[in-house]
């Protein structure tokens, strides 16, 4: 599998994180803590992570699967289309992924 381009403006240096960003840390832990067992698309080395772009914290491993907090707090996998750069969790229907790499419209597209 290919690295994904690494965000450069996301942080994992806890003193980078806005006050709010922290809070999220320990939701986003908590999470982890009771999902990881279930949660099959991260592999080796997890870290957390804040883009104070986005002002999401978030966990990444070292193939950059990202998984990230959805509304009912459950850590979902994370996708961002290396085409058209559209973002959204991998499962949601609006926008629609085929892997957590490419969106269902740039998919169509190709072909
Ligand atoms: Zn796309």
């Amino acid at each position: 599998m290919k690295p994904k381009e690494q965000n450069t403006q996301s942080t994992n240096d806890l003193s980078r994180f806005k006050d709010l960003a922290l809070e999220e840390a320990c939701d986003v832990l908590r999470a982890y803590m009771f999902q990881r067992r279930q949660i099959t698309f991260l592999e080796e080395a997890v870290a957390l992570y804040y883009d104070p772009i986005s002002d999401r914290v978030f966990l990444e491993d070292e193939q950059l699967n990202v998984a990230m907090k959805d509304e009912n707090g459950d850590l979902k996998q994370w996708a961002t289309c290396r085409v058209c750069g559209i973002e959204g969790f991998k499962d949601a229907h609006e926008p629609k992924f085929v892997d957590e790499a490419l969106c269902m419209q740039c998919c169509v597209r190709d072909e």
